[in-house]
């Protein structure tokens, strides 16, 4: 996959800078220091600096030793098969957070990005498998994002700050459901669950002006109203942003709606291009918007936090969540800071 020494090096180059603005919660985990121990012992390798391609591979106890110095575990924490499995939960990782690499690419003004590929070794090692680093091409003009010299003078300003759309995490079950629902297919089913409540209260109103006429019975208009209000009620309760979003065309999730290692995520209506003929909404999305505080470096995320700024959603910094607040508008991705 990396045909040169020149690709290996610019893969390299394009994992660091991903790794320094990548602010996940799992960037400590164990798969993590897997990635850092190889782009570091590849980098720091007498085989690349010989530019000797073909030799730029670790091996399976090299990489153990390394893992556990990052991780400050004891050396013999990490036999072949730990490595292993950390290998593949690595390798699941990397393929969500494509687009975050593909996007570090593109800020350096590089087309690759690095790959981990495990082997079983030819060679007279013993029982030791190897870990090769690669770069594979990856197409990086589409991507929307500013150039280096942009992104360093907005960098530098400490009251703007520049969001970035992070790959979802695997959502719970009961998440799962709303990634991605095509609203030209779905538009009434959407509608009509989102104005359920209404519709419901409504219909009520409407036997109750009839049992004025004593058609309907008494008890059965007790039924009614008790299950009108239990059903409006339980829809507030566990579907009350599915009309935020129709309202505002985003909102933030509840928190219980989330896995565990994410702090916040969006549910977005994606409109499309005005005057299109496919009517106004494209399709409702769940997606993680951060970045990362201009003024201290940490991870910032999206929050609605209520009063004062209501419905407004806006970007709280991990380290200081009362000072370092920032405003979020979802179609440039940028904002600038609270006073
Ligand atoms: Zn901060």
């Amino acid at each position: 996959m990396a045909k040169s020494i020149e690709e290996l090096a610019a893969a390299i180059r394009v994992a660091d800078e991903f790794w320094n603005h990548y602010t996940n919660g799992d960037k400590t985990t164990a798969r993590f220091h897997l990635f850092r121990a190889i782009i570091e012992l590849v980098n720091g390798s007498a085989a690349f600096e010989a530019q000797q391609l073909d030799e730029c591979y670790v091996t399976s106890s090299e990489l153990a030793d390394k893992v556990a110095f990052l991780a400050n575990a004891k050396p013999a924490t990490y036999n072949s098969g730990r490595l292993n499995q950390e290998y593949k939960l690595l390798l699941e990782r990397l393929d969500a957070l494509q687009p975050s690499l593909e996007q570090a690419a593109k800020k350096l003004g590089l087309d690759v990005i690095p790959v981990i590929h495990k082997e079983a070794n030819a060679g007279g090692q013993g029982k030791q498998s190897i870990y090769r680093l690669l770069a594979t091409k990856v197409n990086t003009s589409e991507l929307n994002i500013k150039s280096s010299a942009e992104e360093q003078s907005a960098s530098s300003d400490p009251n703007k700050i520049s969001y970035y759309i992070e790959s979802l995490p695997k959502l719970p079950v009961w998440t799962r459901w709303l990634q991605n629902i095509n609203m030209t297919k779905h538009r009434w089913k959407m509608v009509l669950f989102t104005m359920s409540p209404i519709v419901l209260i409504i219909i009520c109103a409407i036997i109750f002006q009839l049992s004025s006429f004593k058609l309907i019975e008494p008890q059965i208009l007790t039924y009614l109203t008790v299950f009108t209000m239990w059903y409006v009620g339980l829809f507030l309760l566990c579907f009350r942003y599915l009309i935020d979003a129709l309202n505002n065309n985003i909102t933030t999730l509840p928190e219980m709606m989330l896995p565990l290692n994410l702090r916040s995520a969006v549910l977005q209506y994606e409109l499309n291009e005005p005057g299109s003929d496919n009517g106004r909404i494209k399709q409702l999305t769940i997606k993680v918007f951060a970045a990362k505080c201009p003024i201290c470096g940490y991870r910032v995320d999206i929050k609605s936090v209520g009063l004062p700024f209501r419905t407004r959603l806006i970007g709280v910094c991990n380290n200081n969540p009362i000072e370092h607040r920032y405003t979020f508008d979802f179609t440039t991705q940028q904002g600038t800071k609270l006073s």
